[in-house]
This record gives structure tokens, C-alpha cells and sequence, in this order.
């Protein structure tokens, strides 16, 4: 995309902000199935807060794509998560899985726990896993939906209600941008939104179940993932470092 049209995209977002800031989550919904239509979609992990906004999406039955990825190497949990969500609320959720052949060769060649390897390693099967089959999903699309809010940890605590996503050329929509885990927590219980039982035995943040581990009360999310490595590094490249405020027009 050109420079020009990138920051006309700035301006646009910087003239929306404003309004946004003030609606609700489902406000926020339905303005941004308005604005973009189909080409609108919601990257679902399955996390407390994306199924707080699956429950807004099946609730107001808004027409939003909505796609998660199956890494291969989920726990049974979040698979049993996934097919009472879309029981629940009725809510076709895509499926996007990584390439077999990339995995073939990834594990031939690296081991089938290549992650425990190395940063690279480990960055390598995140890549072949969760990235080229996000790239896919977000194909032939303008805006996506995700559930990152400010109270999280590191790069999260810098975001916007919109933004843009320099990474992936897109404009990104963070309905609960200002929530705090306890609104979250508390409008599941609320409204009994299903969630992943590992949320009870300590886990915070639930990825892969080779790469996430339970954290200690009061210990950081993010230490339950990739928990090996130094902290630094600990992101999976989905949402790190790389939505930004196109107003301030920062790297
Ligand atoms: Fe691979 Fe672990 Fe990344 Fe999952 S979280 S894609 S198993 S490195």
C-alpha cells in the first residue's frame, strides 16, 4: 500500500477515534460491520476476551467473519471450547490450520518439539503454524476485530480502540481496548459465556498446550507462555510490536 493512501487511512482513523472511544463493545461492532462489511473480519483464539465478543456477535447476530486458528498442538479443552461456542451462540467460526507439507518438513527437519530448540526454533514453528495461516485468513480483507485490551501486558498496553496494524496492512478494531480483566471475568460469569476450563487451574493465557503452563496468583500472564525464553521475546508475532497509532506514525 502506498505511503499517501496509508496516512489518508491515518487521518480517517484519527477523525474516528474520538466517537469510538465513547461506544460500547457492541457499538463498536456493529459501527465497524457497517463501515466495512465484508470486508471485516474477527480473529478468534478463544481467549476470556474473544469470547466475550463472539457472545456480542451471536448475540446482536451481526454478519462478521469470524476464524480462529487450530495450531495442531491445542489442548483438548479449547478444541471442546470451540465446538460448545459455536453450539452456544450459533456462530460459524473458520478454521484455518497450517500447511501439512510445511509441517512436514518443519518437524523432519527441526523435530517434532522443535520449539525447545531455540528462539528461532521456536519462532520458526510459530511462523509455519499460526502466522502463514493467519496471513490467509485476513486475505481480501480491510479491518480485523481482536480482543486486546490496555491491562495486558507489553505491547497490548498501548492499544487503541482503532488502529493500524502496520504488519498486515490492516486496520485493527480492539472493542475492549479499555476493559480491565475483571469486566471481563465479571460479564462472563454475568452472562455465562463459555470459556476454557484451564482459565480454573491457573492459566491465564492459553496457546498451545506445549508452549503454555500455568502462572503463579499474581504472576504475569504472558509468564505461562514460551515460559523457557527470556521475556523479551515471548510473543508470538500475532499481535506484537506492530499495531500502531497511525497518528503518531511510529515504527
Ligand atoms: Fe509452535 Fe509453540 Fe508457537 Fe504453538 S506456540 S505454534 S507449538 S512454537
Amino acid at each position: 500500500m502506498s505511503q499517501q493512501k496509508i496516512e489518508q487511512i491515518a487521518a480517517q482513523l484519527s477523525n474516528w477515534r474520538p466517537q469510538l472511544e465513547l461506544k460500547t463493545p457492541g457499538e463498536i461492532l456493529l459501527w465497524a460491520s457497517a463501515v466495512y462489511k465484508s470486508r471485516l473480519v474477527f480473529a478468534s483464539s478463544l481467549g476470556v476476551e474473544d469470547q466475550v465478543l463472539i457472545h456480542f456477535l451471536g448475540k446482536m447476530e451481526l454478519p462478521i467473519r469470524v476464524f480462529t486458528l487450530d495450531t495442531g498442538r491445542l489442548f483438548p479443552q479449547t478444541y471442546d471450547l470451540l465446538s460448545k461456542t459455536t453450539e452456544r451462540y450459533g456462530v460459524k467460526i473458520e478454521i484455518y490450520l497450517p500447511n501439512a507439507a510445511a509441517v512436514e518438513k518443519m518437524i523432519r527437519a527441526r523435530g517434532i518439539n522443535l520449539f525447545y530448540n531455540s528462539i528461532e526454533d521456536r519462532k520458526l514453528c510459530c511462523e509455519v503454524r499460526k502466522i502463514q495461516p493467519l496471513q490467509r485468513a485476513l486475505r481480501n480483507t480491510e479491518a480485523w476485530i481482536s480482543g486486546l485490551r490496555r491491562g495486558q501486558s507489553g505491547s497490548r498496553q498501548t492499544t487503541q480502540v482503532i488502529e493500524w496494524d502496520e504488519t498486515h496492512q490492516l486496520v485493527k478494531i480492539n472493542p475492549l481496548w479499555n476493559w480491565s480483566e475483571e469486566d471481563v471475568w465479571s460479564f462472563i460469569h454475568k452472562h455465562q459465556v463459555p470459556y476454557n476450563p484451564l482459565h480454573d487451574q491457573g492459566f491465564a493465557s492459553i496457546g498451545c498446550a506445549s508452549c503454555t503452563r500455568a502462572v503463579a496468583p499474581g504472576e504475569d500472564v504472558r509468564a505461562g507462555r514460551w515460559w523457557w525464553e527470556q521475556d523479551s521475546h515471548r510473543e508470538s508475532g500475532l499481535h506484537s510490536a506492530r499495531s500502531k497509532q497511525t497518528s503518531e506514525a511510529h515504527s
